[in-house]
């Protein structure tokens, strides 16, 4: 930790001197001043001390703490440094007031749960506080889907990661994690579509478990409608490739008679229900993003003519029609955009 008492009052560490006492803010017990070369100054408790806060932080998360709370001062946020609120039993490491929002910045460096991420902000949701979850090193390999959307936080409109670069003592966002369902790579929307067709084609055993829980009917997923394929870059919002929500949609709207109809509200429900067993869960944000997925594959199914909307109400015009087999939908994705060309 970076502060302790002296005499009641607070002291940050790299302002206390050696030789004084200091005890812990929460738990009154002895705390050393520990300072070295690879760590910042900082307070311990002594060997066996038994205290809530006794977290062990690793030299990096003491000094992007250190870095995060010069930040703040320096840009006249007025930050309290380890503030201890008793109602929710939780130790903020930073606490602002951004222009009239109290604030809670985590500098998070240690593995947390879905769980334990969601209790943090619910205490602090309880007292009206907004956390902002900061990333540290750590964090800085390749991030599964879960624990992107669990530390997905939106700035300026747009999903994003925040990182502190500890080296360079600044702020990091990491946006690049818009991909289609099996290509990280910018391609054409017809080298996506062979790509994804061709990935579904293989055997894989994620693929089977999908198959046997979702999609009862025995289908071979890459016959899937042109419809199904998504390729446009999105964010993600789903535990498995965002293509295979949009199959159990279409194959969904292919068991309605036609003409079946849904006012908005209620096709916006269905398309939430559909992706029940993909969604991913947002820990920090209070909607999740799967509008955004639920708006383009809408606007997917009108263009090709499968829905259309009257008034308030979307309507089946149209059955998304399957493939014989593999090479017929090649020969026609080849058709479809040498006409288009
Ligand atoms: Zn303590």
């Amino acid at each position: 930790m970076l502060v302790a008492n002296e005499n009641s009052q607070l002291v940050m560490a790299n302002k206390a001197r050696v030789g004084s006492e200091y005890t812990c803010p929460t738990c009154h017990q002895p705390v050393r001043l520990r300072h070295g070369k690879k760590m910042v100054a900082h307070f311990a408790h002594l060997p066996g001390a038994d205290c809530v806060m006794n977290e062990g932080e690793t030299a990096e998360h003491l000094l992007g703490k250190q870095q995060l709370f010069d930040w703040l001062v320096l840009h006249n946020l007025a930050p309290g440094l380890e503030v201890y609120l008793p109602q929710i039993n939780q130790r903020p490491d930073i606490l602002f007031n951004n222009g009239g929002v109290q604030t809670a910045i985590e500098f998070q460096c240690s593995p947390l749960s879905v769980q334990r991420l969601r209790e943090r902000n619910g205490g602090y949701r309880q007292l009206e506080i907004i956390p902002v979850w900061v990333l540290g090193k750590p964090y800085r390999r390749r991030l599964s889907r879960a624990k992107i959307a669990q530390f997905t936080q939106v700035f300026g409109g747009q999903p994003a990661i925040l990182y502190w670069n500890t080296q360079q003592a600044r702020f990091e966002y990491q946006q690049g994690y818009y991909y289609c369902s099996f290509s990280k790579k910018r391609l054409t929307a017809e080298r996506i579509i062979r790509r994804q067709s061709l990935a579904l084609s293989r055997p894989n055993v994620r693929q089977a478990a999908i198959s046997h829980l979702v999609f009862s009917s025995n289908v071979a997923l890459s016959c899937c409608p042109l419809v199904c394929h998504d390729t446009v870059p999105s964010w993600p919002v789903t535990n498995s490739e965002l293509i295979y929500w949009r199959i159990a949609v279409v194959l969904y709207l292919g068991r309605q008679p036609l003409f079946a109809m849904w006012k908005a509200s209620t096709w916006q429900h269905l398309l939430t229900q559909l992706g029940q067993p993909f969604w991913l869960d947002f820990t920090c944000l209070d909607n999740g993003l799967n509008q955004s997925a639920i708006s383009c594959l809408t606007t997917d199914l009108q263009r090709a003519g499968v829905i259309k909307k009257y008034s308030d109400h979307l309507v089946l015009c149209r059955h998304p029609k399957w493939f014989n087999s593999l090479e017929a939908k090649l020969a026609a994705i080849t058709d479809y955009y040498s006409a288009m060309a």
